[in-house]
């Protein structure tokens, strides 16, 4: 086949690439071969490459034909001059009479005032422009689309060699990467709070690409096609395998996706990267860097979407190319203090990190409902939602503080400000070494009232502890959280085996599996449903178990056959009305009743409870406690719609207060209701790990709570210093008045009574 002299001297300037970068020295060294090499190659009179360096400002770095004493002088901000509209719009640009172009800044110092055409091009990583990569000549030159091509697949290898160098030191807190040196704090949402201080992961499911140059593009043409193969082998699979919502939504979106993957546009750019001298990884990495940069400015959320998809196929593909075993995150080993950064990520993803070495979490998305921050919330890591652009802020292995009680991120902080929070994180020490030593002690109050103290948990982890954590037992396993961790449904065996180690990790003390509590914005990373606008109040929890009975039925079964003779405790998430309880109830009973005719064991006992999360079913409560045998408040969801206030929305934080008299007004009718029908209730949302909160519950009549296993000792602290007696007769009298909030004078209560809050 006939090659286009642009393919052999795209490849020939490729090859002198890779001797340049094999060659070794510094930085600057190199870049001042490589643009030389251009220059010659492309038969421009002018090369440069201009870096991003503190302060968003573009620095010539280096250069070939324009006055020498320009480099490391010449500086344009992102947005100014040609080269600062390549960086900004992270597009490539290309003009046969660059001065004309309104844009166009004139640098005394440069001497370009005798050149006409430029063409530039981002230099991106990870999606993000670290530099431009510019030519010019002195005629009014027409470059082609495949001069442009050459000039990006050339920016890409830089990219590379600049990210995969020694960061020079210098005079003002360089950096080859784009990202600045300075202090920067940035405000966030509060997802789990604690204190950390550690050094910067960047989570980036990037894959190790060593090998950028190929010598034969025809080989690295059927490497392409074979991990095509393997890929759309194994979406189908996926798309076979999915016995859980067949013929649903979910189908159309992972028959979208594999179209995706076929995209004829998407793959003949592939091609050409691979045409121009790339190996088949690294062209995939070239096409989703752009695409990855396209993504930062697009604002369409329909389009956001499609390129995260294409952004996903990447990651596949660079998998089958690259082997799993090439992932990586930061090079070389992991710092012991790691702080992580994400953009989002799945709890799967955060399982991959060793837990000892786990500190903080920082995410430039997600709210508190997000299930990662429940996994982190198992680790007990403070975690900040919503950095805005902190992985444009932060490099690997900076020093940064995570103060999750503040919604707070301090990247690279002073001396003084590192001094505050090691202050109070020995502070913090203190306060949990004693919290470990109330570990044995029971959790009753200064008048006699005995308190059970659960935890909430998911993780094995989190029952592995139970023991020694000093808890009654555990008030809540969300059953979501280990299919959350998996890569495919687990079936009936797996589920067996997982709630098995759970009864036999918990040992003699209770554990309430909670129904699965899937859908809204807690997804499975292989089952995506569309939910509407408010997936909160979409389908999800016990509306898809009930319209999915297989499910549903499944998950029991695995329950009833891990129970095997032992007390089983079930209870259902998001029952909105009596009828609910009654179709999950049978469900369960069909399960009983195929357990007796395969003769398996049955439960020892068994108690069938509901959590109460939807306000409506407050209304039929009298029916409900004819029925279940418990319930367990789900604050989180049911204050989200008793007030009509997403729970993770950042503006309504602040807006409802959970001391705020309507609040405490339905939980009391609560309480009261269920003491009057013999029926335990508990509860286990946030609140109840918060002291001054717990305290009111108790007030309030509730005996039993359940939370995050790091606040038991808070809690505990707390109802050990607490007299029930005053604190109810206290409540009672409060009342409930037209105030915002009743915090203040419940803080005051317990600054009056010496209540450890
Ligand atoms: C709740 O809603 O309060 C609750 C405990 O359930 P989850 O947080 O898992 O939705
Ligand atoms: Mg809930």
């Amino acid at each position: 086949m006939a090659r286009s002299p642009h393919m052999s001297s795209s490849r020939r300037l490729l090859a002198r690439l890779r001797d340049i970068m094999a060659g070794g020295g510094r930085v600057q060294e190199r870049l001042d071969q490589i643009v030389r090499a251009i220059a010659n190659d492309l038969v421009a009179e002018v090369c440069s490459v201009y870096i991003l360096r503190t302060g968003d400002v573009l620095e010539l770095f280096a250069n070939v034909g324009l006055l020498p004493e320009a480099v490391h002088r010449t500086r344009l901000r992102l947005g100014e001059g040609l080269i600062g509209v390549i960086a900004q719009r992270a597009r490539s640009l290309a003009l046969s009479d660059a001065q004309s172009h309104p844009a166009f800044a004139y640098r005394p110092e440069t001497g370009e005032e005798i050149y006409h055409s430029l063409a530039g091009v981002p230099i991106i990583r990870t999606g993000r422009v670290i530099g431009v990569l510019a030519v010019q000549n002195r005629t009014r030159r027409q470059y082609t689309g495949e001069e442009i091509e050459t000039l990006e697949t050339i920016a890409m290898v830089t990219a590379e060699m600049i990210a995969s160098s020694e960061v020079e030191s210098g005079d003002d807190h360089p950096t080859l990467d784009g990202v600045t040196r300075e202090p920067v704090s940035i405000d966030g949402l509060r997802l789990n709070g604690g204190l950390a201080m550690g050094l910067a992961v960047r989570h980036e499911r990037r894959l190790k690409i060593e090998k950028l140059v190929a010598e034969n593009p025809d080989a690295e043409k059927r490497r392409l096609e074979r991990a095509l193969a393997e890929m759309y082998g194994a979406i189908d699979e996926m798309l076979e395998s999915d016995d859980l919502v067949q013929g649903g939504e979910h189908r159309d979106i992972l028959e979208a996706y594999r179209m995706f993957a076929e995209d004829a546009g998407w793959l003949s750019r592939i091609d050409e990267a691979i045409t121009s001298g790339l190996t088949a990884e690294a062209a995939v990495e070239k096409v989703r860097n752009d695409t990855r940069a396209r993504f930062r400015s697009q604002t369409d959320p329909y389009l956001r979407e499609r390129l995260h998809d294409f952004d996903d196929l990447a990651h596949r593909l660079l998998q089958h190319l690259v082997g799993r075993e090439g992932m990586t995150g930061v090079v070389g080993p992991l710092p012991d203090d790691i702080i992580l950064i994400a953009r989002n990520m799945g709890p799967a993803e955060l399982l991959d990190y060793d837990r000892t070495k786990l500190k903080g979490l920082v995410l430039e998305e997600g709210s508190a409902t997000t299930h990662v921050a429940i996994v982190a919330k198992a680790f007990d890591i403070p975690v900040v939602g919503r950095a805005t652009d902190i992985l444009d802020v932060v490099n690997n292995l900076d020093p940064i503080v995570v103060d999750g009680d503040n919604a707070d991120v301090h990247i690279r902080p002073t001396e003084e400000v590192r001094q505050v929070y090691a202050a109070a994180l020995s502070a913090r020490a203190v306060r949990l070494a004693a919290y470990a030593s109330l570990r044995g002690e029971p959790a009753i109050s200064t008048d006699g009232v005995r308190i059970s103290l659960n935890i909430n948990g998911g993780l094995l982890a989190d029952i592995q502890d139970l023991q020694e954590s000093g808890a009654d037992g555990v008030g809540l396993y969300r059953t979501e959280i280990p299919f959350m961790a998996r890569s495919d449904f687990p079936d009936v065996d797996q589920q067996a085996e997982i709630y098995t180690r759970v009864f036999d990790l918990a040992g003699d003390k209770p554990v309430v599996f909670r129904t699965l509590d899937v859908g809204g914005d807690k997804n499975l990373p292989y089952w995506r449903e569309e939910d509407g606008e408010n997936p909160a109040l979409g389908w999800r929890a016990v509306r898809v178990a009930l319209d999915r009975p297989s499910l549903m039925r499944h998950q029991m079964r695995a329950l009833i056959r891990a129970a095997a003779g032992r007390p089983l405790t079930i209870m259902f998430p998001m029952i909105t009305e009596v009828a609910e309880f009654d179709q999950a109830r049978a469900l369960l009973d069909l399960e009983l009743e195929l357990a007796v005719t395969r003769k398996r064991k049955l439960p020892e006992k068994l108690r069938v409870g509901t959590m109460l999360e939807v306000p409506a079913l407050a209304f039929q409560l009298k029916s409900l406690l004819e029925r279940a045998d418990f319930i367990s408040v789900g604050s989180n969801d049911l204050f989200q719609f008793l007030f009509a206030s997403d729970r993770g929305s950042t503006r309504l934080a602040d807006r409802y207060d959970t001391l705020a008299p309507a609040a405490l007004a339905f939980l009391r009718r609560l309480v009261e209701e269920c003491d009057a029908a013999g029926k335990p209730i508990s509860l286990c949302g946030e609140i109840a790990g918060r002291p001054l909160e717990a305290m009111t519950l108790i007030g309030l009549g509730f005996r039993s709570l359940s939370m995050a296993p790091s606040s038991l000792g808070p809690v505990k602290a707390m109802v050990r210093s607490l007299a029930v007696g005053e604190l109810t007769r206290y409540i009672t009298a409060l009342g409930t008045g037209s105030e915002h909030s009743l915090r203040e004078n419940l803080r005051e209560f317990a600054r009056d009574h010496g209540v450890a809050v």
